[in-house]
């Protein structure tokens, strides 16, 4: 147990962690250039806070929450995803109060006691994009094209994107009563799950992967056609913007995703042939959360990809990841009387902005130039008591293969000049 991370748990080390590096950069720059903000808000919240704002009868709280009492007796939850903390942050600090809409985005840890597999684990991490204060169909189709955009950016092909919309509270009663009427007789005949779905919320029969609720529901009236005209405008205009802006979808009447507090439209983004959990995006819009939570009326629209399936996506496709630029110089050492000079000449390489390394194990000259080699530095410098003596160091130039004497006091500047004229 002591020498065993937690299951569904990982180390990164630090070839991955240089790929989340990348993955990270590429996200920012994406977001200042759509105009999102960071929020960075508390890794554990109420657990209120997510039965609330995620949803009573949703997977993630009937089952998946890693919840806990305090030693001051109070119920906090490790937040399983980030839109309710963005919702809490944006009334606590009212946002509201601010020219809209306001653009969020966070990126971190989330936690959810699911079955750990490829693609599945229970420290994951999102990043997640919120707008509130706009319903404008146009919000909607920026955050589709911001997704994809990125997605494209990172090089990741063959993504499926889906859309359909769930309506507003008005659609999805008439929705919910025409379903039930269709499923009454067959409700028997539903997975364990979908039995308990069909009085608490119906709709979410329609995507579940159960063979014999697919089988059961085939020809069961879609939210699609339960729209009310606003709804149904809202919709058409998504698809409109969308097509405008060149961006392929799929129409999918099934799709409701997991979440109890999505309106409108909900769209989720599968990866072909990266196995089971294909999903690695999706969000949508949730008009009626920021009041569910305590807030005003305010309507909002949001998604959060997964960055673990986002990395296994990419590996799979065998998209490159940008190399780790070389190391700038190692110092190697012949003889005790070096040491001194060395560290003192190690440090103002650093300081001047170069990346430098030297031995601490007392290997030998041989030993040392092979250490080198693992930082496959651009210089390696070599100080012995010679060299010191007539105040110089030899520097190596391990590409060329050539090497000079340069002066001790001279030699920082020497290199720091050779990096800037590279
Ligand atoms: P959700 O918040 O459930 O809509 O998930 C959004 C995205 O987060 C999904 O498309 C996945 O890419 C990712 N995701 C969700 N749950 C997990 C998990 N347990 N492990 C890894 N990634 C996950």
């Amino acid at each position: 147990m002591l020498t065993t991370k937690p299951r569904g748990t990982n180390d990164f080390l630090a070839d991955t962690v240089r790929k989340w590096q990348y993955l990270e950069e590429v996200i920012r720059k994406v977001c200042r250039e759509y105009g999102y903000g960071e929020i960075r808000t508390p890794i554990f919240e109420h657990t209120e806070l997510f039965q609330r704002g995620v949803g009573d009868t949703t997977d993630i709280v009937e089952k998946e929450m890693y919840t806990f009492t305090d030693r001051g007796d109070r119920s906090l939850t490790l937040r399983p995803e980030g839109t309710a903390s963005a919702v809490r942050a944006f009334i606590e600090n009212k946002l509201s109060t601010q020219a809209q809409p306001t653009k969020l985005y966070y990126i971190g840890p989330m936690f959810r006691y699911d079955r750990p597999q490829a693609g599945r684990y229970r420290q994951f991490h999102q990043f997640g994009v919120e707008v509130f204060g706009s319903n404008d169909p146009a919000v909607d189709a920026e955050v589709i094209t911001m997704l994809m955009d990125l997605y494209g950016r990172l090089g990741l092909k063959d993504l499926e994107l889906h859309i359909n919309s769930v309506g507003c509270p008005k659609c999805r009663e008439e929705h919910r009563k025409v379903l039930q009427e269709f499923l009454g007789d067959k409700v028997s005949g539903l997975c364990k799950n979908c039995q308990g779905r069909f009085e608490r919320n119906p709709m979410r029969i329609l995507d579940c992967k159960n063979e014999a609720c697919q089988g059961l529901t085939k020809g069961a009236p879609t939210t699609g056609q339960c729209l009310c005209p606003e709804c149904d405008e809202h919709f058409a205009k998504v698809k409109d913007y969308l097509d405008l802006l060149g961006i392929e979808y799929k129409v999918n009447d099934r799709l409701v995703r997991g979440l109890d507090y999505y309106t409108n439209t909900a769209f989720e983004v599968m990866a072909r042939g990266i196995g089971a959990q294909s999903s690695i995006g999706g969000g949508g819009r949730y008009n009626g959360l920021i009041e569910q939570v305590g807030g005003g009326p305010v309507p909002g629209i949001g998604w959060a990809m997964g960055l673990e399936r986002a990395i296994l996506t990419m590996e799979q496709q065998g998209i490159k990841f940008p190399e780790e630029p070389p190391f700038d110089v190692f110092i190697a050492t012949i003889g005790e009387e070096a040491a001194g000079p060395e560290l003192v000449l190690l440090t103002k390489l650093r300081k001047a902005g170069l990346a430098a390394e030297k031995d601490y194990l007392g290997r030998s000259l041989k030993a040392q130039m092979k250490y080198a080699g693992k930082f496959n530095a651009k210089f390696t410098l070599i100080m012995g008591g010679d060299e010191l003596q007539r105040g110089v160091v030899v520097v190596r130039d391990m590409a060329a293969g050539t090497q000079e004497e340069v002066a001790l006091d001279r030699v920082v500047d020497t290199l720091v000049a050779s990096f800037i004229n590279r």
